[in-house]
Parts: structure tokens; C-alpha cells; sequence
């Protein structure tokens, strides 16, 4: 039998609860525009959006977590399918917002205080709309990835 050199100890106490997070990442489909867009990303289009919540504590718990991934994608993942999943996610300022509004049977669109940016929406998930959402679980979410396409993904950190 081989014994492992990390003990409960080192991990809890070792220095290494600042530098450990749990990832879980999450895939939703919306569509967006980016008013006053200079190209393409003017017109109303979607993406699979990818999105990388980095979860960090302040101690392992009992069992030696950050917290369970299917925690993360409970509170957040539900979130995410409820609001932003199969809709599209538009600024309250758009000048089209009524005709996106008209779409007969669909959920109403998610609208935002911001321009739909990967940057913005980023920022509003780490700021308003994770906090809440983890609340009563030490966690907090303190690094975000959103990923637009296979080569382009915004990064914020609190
Ligand atoms: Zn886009």
C-alpha cells in the first residue's frame, strides 16, 4: 500500500485554500445583439454559450470539498436555465426591444441595464446574480469565464 503525503491537514491549512477553486462549468444557448456593434454582432444572433464558475471557501468542508459541483449547478445552473437558456438576452435601451418582445408563445426575453457584451454579462453574474444565489453556502463564485465561441471567452475576477 502506498500512503499519499497529503494529509487532511495540508490541504486544510497548507496555504492552498486562496489558490483552490471548484469549477463547474455550464453550457446555455441565447441570442443576443450588440447595439452599435461596428459588424456582425449588430444583428440578432446566438451562441452556445460555455460558462465557468470558479468557486472558492474558506476551508475545505468535512469531506474535503470547496462544495459538491452539482451544488453549484443547482443554484446557478437553474438560474442560468430558467432565465437566460433558449432566450435571448437584451438591453432595455435596444430600439428594437418591443419587436423582440412580440415572439408569440416564447418565454419573455431576459432584459439587461447593460449593452449584451460577454464582458457585461460576466460582470452581472458575478456582482448581482450569483451572490444570492450561494448565500447561506460560505461559497463564494470569484472568478467567471463566459465563453462565446470555441476561440473567444471573457475572464472577471472579483
Ligand atoms: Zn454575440
Amino acid at each position: 500500500m502506498k500512503i499519499g503525503k497529503i494529509n487532511e491537514d495540508n490541504a486544510k491549512n497548507g496555504g492552498y485554500m486562496s489558490q483552490i477553486h471548484a469549477v463547474r462549468r455550464l453550457k446555455f444557448d441565447a441570442g443576443h445583439r450588440v447595439v452599435n456593434h461596428e459588424s456582425k454582432c449588430r444583428t440578432l444572433h446566438g451562441h452556445e454559450y460555455k460558462l465557468e464558475l470558479y468557486a472558492e471557501a474558506n476551508e475545505l468542508d468535512a469531506l474535503g470539498r470547496v462544495i459538491d459541483f452539482s451544488d453549484i449547478k443547482k443554484r446557478i445552473g437553474d438560474w442560468v436555465d430558467e432565465f437566460w437558456d433558449h432566450n435571448l438576452i437584451i438591453w432595455k435601451d435596444d430600439p428594437n426591444l418591443e419587436y423582440l418582445f412580440a415572439c408569440d408563445g416564447a418565454k419573455a426575453p431576459y432584459v439587461t441595464l447593460y449593452n449584451p457584451t460577454a464582458e457585461n454579462m460576466a460582470i452581472d453574474l458575478i456582482e448581482n446574480i450569483c451572490p444570492p444565489l450561494m448565500e447561506g453556502t460560505g461559497i463564494k463564485i470569484t472568478k467567471i469565464r463566459l465563453h462565446e465561441t470555441e476561440n473567444c471567452y471573457v475572464e472577471v475576477r472579483l
